[in-house]
């Protein structure tokens, strides 16, 4: 399986800073290496896709509404992102659970209205510090990825998960590489429970990679690639992450 590499712009980027930065990673990317994406603010989903061209970088959201549409201001459809070419949405990242209060069963129905889309949601799941550090962590990731195993079925096997201990997100705390294995080993073992194609999801890891970071993490058995944030927003370093995914 090709390693896929995605990218989380985060709420950063401008019409000139993306069309430089995506100019930039579609001269430095070989098709074919591996899968990349880049996960952009909505609003910046037409222009990104127009730079993209046919350079082989897929394009993604950061979010999609539990709601498929009506009253509810504010919100972006899976239908809305499909319009504009998202093929992958983040759901459930860490800092929607934090800040938008987003519950498990509602990253659930997230990842259902993505993929009856024809979008390919990347599930991520993670514990918090206090959580490790209470020896809760396999609890915590096979609880948040079994509500996306309910309510999805048998199309669980087209998702994409992402492991982002949330203590490494954003802090350069990484994971070590063994530490992400073990829980990437849990999950791998959950989805095998679920469907028989379980070693055809790719199980991505997140939290503070770096060009660094990237290659010893990236040859563990069950990381399937990355899933980068910080370093996603210079094409050098994210293009370094992409060549050790190779
Ligand atoms: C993320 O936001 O998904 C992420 C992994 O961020 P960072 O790489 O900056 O830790």
């Amino acid at each position: 399986m090709k390693k896929l590499i995605a990218g989380n712009w985060k709420m950063n980027g401008s019409l000139p800073a993306n069309e430089a930065l995506v100019r930039e990673l579609a001269a430095g990317f070989t098709k074919g290496q591996c899968l990349v994406a880049v996960c952009v603010p909505a609003p910046y989903l037409a222009q990104v896709r127009q730079c993209i061209g046919t350079s082989g970088i897929d394009l993604g959201a950061q979010d999609v509404s539990q709601h498929v549409s009506g009253a509810f201001t504010g919100e972006v459809s899976a239908a809305m992102l499909s319009d504009f070419g998202a093929r992958y949405c983040l759901v459930g990242h860490s800092e929607r659970r934090q800040y938008h209060g987003e519950i498990d069963a509602v990253v659930a129905i997230k990842a259902q209205r993505a993929l009856a889309a024809g979008i390919t949601p990347i599930v991520c799941v993670g514990e918090t510090l206090a959580e490790r550090e209470a020896g809760l962590t396999e609890d915590v990731v096979k609880r948040q990825l079994a509500a996306v195993i309910h309510t999805n079925g048998h199309c669980i096997s087209e998702i994409v998960v992402a492991y982002e201990p949330v203590w490494a997100i954003g802090t350069g705390k990484t994971a070590t590489a063994e530490q992400a294995q073990q829980v990437h080993a849990v999950l791998r073992g959950q989805l095998r429970a679920a469907t028989a194609h379980a070693d055809q999801i790719h199980i991505l890891y997140g939290g503070s990679m770096n060009a660094a970071n990237a290659t010893q993490l990236l040859s563990q058995p069950d990381i399937d690639g990355g899933l980068v944030g910080g370093a996603s927003l210079k094409a050098v370093d994210f293009l370094s992450i992409i060549a050790a995914a190779k």
